[in-house]
């Protein structure tokens, strides 16, 4: 691409098949796909959406509720279309849950952005608008939210249940139970900072899970599963008390790097050869008898005539574990990972109740487990199909990222679209106090979290606009602001005393990433595409493909 001046006006030459749109086409065709994105995952939103059954190129399905995985299965090509599928993911790892809301509330962002750019709004004031409203609504949160003791378990099973409410992965009863499990797993695995602050790192809770059994048959484990066999038949099934050695060394002779020839001249020699080999990897063995280690976990392989003299010593050995494994049993067991046999002594050992090698449909997993307040925990998914244990491992990661957030912010706010509402009224009170055109972005931006509440009450077959009336007027009353949309009743109703909880972070994130989404996308107002057809190019009318 060339550029140059001609009579003062600059002239952008364009390869062949380059297309370019401009000014309010630009930002029409962008603002049109950012809203399609929102269309295709607003269905989904809360307990009563419904679910996508997505299928790949390949003809996997994938049948889910979640807003990020639906955008990502999507294989969107449009480059503001990926702008929408990374704010999910970003909601993702801010705050654990609140997917399909930051997509939700971007595309109706953009639609309100839309409309005021036809009524000659400048994008630069709906930009400023924006970002005011966003700023504020982070302060309102912070000011309408509750405080919430970290111990309080009630709160906790509370705000599991809302953020597992849009799941379909069983009855309340199995809901409860999970909810639990990851309650007991958070709490197990809370850290605190230098400073005193509670701190948890998502990494320490292994979600493993396999098909069979049922979704109530899902366990907790104070420790690490392993998805690896143990490495010899004729080692024990299973030690209790066990003293383990974690190691990130081969138990095996290494081979030399040039193709180095040994003579070998008589049987004799050969005999003594392989002696000298077997000899060695005694010694290995050896090593790991005198740290009084029953078990060893190494990342690299062992020998066959190591496995063998291991089990010949009653000693378990599961070998080329993942290391992000080996660093959990670390975490798990107390354990040090060591390098060198050498270095190898009995303060390096970890520790668990049990170890245990069990068969789980049809393959052998190795638990690590009944560890003494390990640091690193497990969870191990069960459920009749492929399909549920997924939905259930995304949910249970919805979870636990909501339990972490609230742990470590020690606030909610309530759920059912009363927080928006809310923050709508509040919103607009505020854009009074504020002069010129500004003041239409903050409207539209109160308008805009309204959408919340709408989506609920129309996934619940309810009059959008009608529940809407309802809830503002609810909310000028003097303890009206807890109602929201009661979904199983198809009413409004008291968020508070219904326990509709969710994390502040949830919220606050979705509402920041959701207008810098449509604040990047408004500011784009030239859009040069390379490629006139197929992937990563901008499709004529600008829709990604699969959308409506
Ligand atoms: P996200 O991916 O954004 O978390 P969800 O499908 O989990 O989307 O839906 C979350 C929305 O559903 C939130 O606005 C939440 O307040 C609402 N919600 C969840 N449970 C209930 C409930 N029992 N009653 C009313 N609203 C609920
Ligand atoms: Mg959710």
């Amino acid at each position: 691409m060339a550029e140059d001046k001609f009579g003062g006006q600059q002239i952008l030459y364009l390869p062949d098949g380059a297309t370019r749109l401009l000014g309010r086409d630009a930002q029409r065709t962008n603002i049109a796909v950012g809203v399609a994105v929102a269309n295709a995952v607003k269905s989904a939103l809360g307990p009563k959406g419904m679910d996508k059954m997505l299928v790949s190129d390949l003809g996997d399905i994938t049948i889910t509720n979640d807003g990020a995985t639906i955008l990502q299965e999507m294989n969107v090509e449009h480059p503001v279309a990926k702008i929408m599928v990374d704010i999910a993911k970003t909601q993702d790892k801010e705050a654990g849950d609140g997917t399909t809301t930051v997509v939700v509330l971007a595309g109706e962002l953009l639609r309100g952005a839309g409309e005021l750019l036809e009524q000659g709004v400048h994008p630069t004031t709906i930009i400023k608008g924006y970002k005011i409203a966003a700023e504020k609504s982070a302060e309102f949160l912070t000011h309408i939210s509750k405080e919430i003791d970290p111990k309080d378990d009630a709160i906790l099973q509370k705000i599991a249940m809302v953020s597992m409410g849009s799941k379909n992965i069983g009855d309340d009863k199995t809901k409860e139970y999970l909810s639990k499990l990851v309650i007991n797993a958070v709490k197990q695995v809370m850290d605190k900072d230098p400073r005193g602050k509670i701190i948890i790192d998502h990494d320490l809770i292994k979600i493993e899970k396999k098909v069979g059994g049922s979704i109530a048959d899902t366990q907790f484990i104070s420790g690490v599963l392993i998805d690896k066999e143990i490495a010899h038949p004729g080692m024990p099934k299973s030690i209790k008390s066990a003293k383990i050695a974690l190691l990130d060394v081969a138990l095996e002779i290494e081979k030399t790097e040039t193709d180095a020839k040994i003579e070998i001249t008589s049987p004799e020699q050969m005999q003594a050869f392989l002696r000298q080999e077997e000899q060695m990897l005694k010694d290995m063995v050896e090593k790991i008898k005198n740290s009084k280690a029953n078990i060893i976990i190494t990342q690299k392989g062992i020998d066959d005539v190591a496995q063998h003299f291991l089990a010949k010593a009653g000693i378990i050995a599961v070998r080329r574990v993942k290391k992000s494994d080996m660093e959990k049993l670390s975490k798990a067991t107390s354990g040090k990972i060591v390098t060198s046999l050498d270095d190898l002594n009995e303060e390096d050992l970890g520790f668990a109740g049990m170890v245990e090698e069990k068969k789980i449909a049809g393959e052998q997993m190795v638990f690590v487990e009944d560890c003494k307040n390990p640091k690193s925990v497990s969870i191990f998914i069960r459920g009749g199909t492929q399909h549920v244990v997924d939905e259930a491992e995304r949910s249970l990661t919805d979870v636990i990222g909501a339990i972490s957030s609230v742990v470590e912010d020690n606030k909610y706010v309530l759920g059912g679209g009363a927080t928006e509402v809310d923050l709508a009224i509040e919103l607009r009170k505020y854009s009074n106090d504020i002069g010129g055109r500004e003041q239409l972005a903050i409207q539209k931006f109160a308008d805009a979290l309204e959408i919340i509440p709408k989506t609920l009450s129309e996934s619940a077959g309810m009059d959008a606009i009608d529940t809407l009336v309802q809830l503002r007027n609810k909310h000028r009353t003097a303890d009206g602001n807890t109602y929201g949309v009661d979904i199983y009743k198809n009413i409004i109703g008291d968020m508070q005393k219904l326990g509709v909880f969710e994390p502040i972070r949830v919220k606050k994130q979705a509402i920041y990433s959701a207008s810098e989404a449509s604040e990047i996308i408004l500011r784009i107002d030239d859009m040069i595409s390379s490629k006139s057809k197929g992937g990563g190019g901008m499709p004529p009318g600008g829709m990604p493909p699969g959308m409506d």
